[in-house]
């Protein structure tokens, strides 16, 4: 806009900053992923990625605090020092960078950070989407099922908004070997929220199931897993493990052989599809070294 002059101009990038977060870095995937870090105001790192599908989806997944202070043992963001909640227009402003540059479609709440630890924030965000051009249906936000902001989601959020739990694990003994949170609030309790979403929605809730070599991904574990979950309540989606450091990720043909038991236990399983790991922007990658 010229039609201002450069003295207002001046006050005004001074006084009303164009976002609330400061681009500092940005890297480009093979694939197309787009990565990007940026600082909050106080210097605290924040990253969100852009992913692009053949099928025309352009997704944008949002972090919801910088760092985070679970200690998910094969997450990357785990490992990084956690900072703070990030307010809702610092949530937004990483949806808004992309949408400048062209549309969005969906939005995934999988950055950095547990949603349901800044329920607020993210819920104020989610709402504000759809100006962006982002439905409520489009939107999605992935917890470890940290209750106290699960039952406030089910309860207060009449939005069709859609849920995804990070299950990761069938029995409490083996998920709280990997997720130490799951000590907290363990599986029944988490599941039977999901239940009263699905209830309440009538949308299916989102599984995900990250496959770790030798850890979670025998026929045992689908079996369990089976025996868990209700197929027309629950849809499974494996993700193949990205490297963090601790694990190895399940081959390709034991990834096939678990998908095939749950598709015939009556599960429409997917395998996720693997986005930006060359540039660390892929699930559980986010630890701000850009
Ligand atoms: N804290 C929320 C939001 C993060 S979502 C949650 O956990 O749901 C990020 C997803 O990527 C989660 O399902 C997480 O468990 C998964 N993830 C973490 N580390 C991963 C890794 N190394 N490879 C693949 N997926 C991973």
């Amino acid at each position: 806009m010229t039609n201002v002059s450069i003295a207002l101009r001046e006050r005004l990038e001074a006084r009303v900053p164009f976002s609330t977060l400061e681009l500092v870095h940005e890297a480009t995937s093979v694939d197309g992923t787009v990565k990007a870090l940026f600082h909050t105001a106080g210097g605290h790192p924040v990253e969100a990625v852009l992913m692009l599908f053949r099928d025309g989806r352009r997704s944008v997944c949002l972090s919801s605090q910088s760092g985070c202070p679970l200690t998910c043992t094969f997450c990357a963001t785990g490992q990084m020092q956690f900072r703070r909640n990030l307010g809702e227009w610092e949530i937004l402003d990483q949806a808004l960078h992309f949408r400048r540059r062209g549309p969005i479609s969906h939005v995934v709440f999988m950055g950095m950070g547990e949603p349901m630890l800044n329920f607020d924030a993210v819920v104020a965000a989610a709402r504000r989407l759809p100006d962006l051009g982002v439905t409520n249906r489009r939107t999605t936000v992935s917890t470890v099922g940290w209750l106290p902001g699960l039952r406030r989601f089910v309860d207060e959020v009449e939005e069709p908004i859609r849920l995804a739990l990070s299950l990761h694990a069938p029995t409490d003994a083996l998920r709280s070997q990997i997720m130490p949170v799951n000590d907290r609030f363990p599986l029944d309790d988490v599941l039977a929220e999901c239940l009263r979403y699905h209830e309440l929605r009538r949308r299916r809730v989102f599984v995900e199931y990250v496959m770790l070599q030798g850890v979670n991904d025998s026929l045992d574990h689908a079996r369990s897993l089976a025996e868990l979950l209700d197929p027309t309540i629950f849809k499974v989606n494996m993700i193949p493990y990205n490297p963090t450091g601790m694990f190895e990720g399940s081959s390709r043909e034991t990834m096939a052989a678990f998908k095939d038991f749950l598709h015939d236990a009556g599960f429409s399983p997917t395998l996720r599809l693997t986005r930006g790991r060359d540039i660390a922007a892929a699930c559980g990658q986010l630890a701000a070294t850009a």
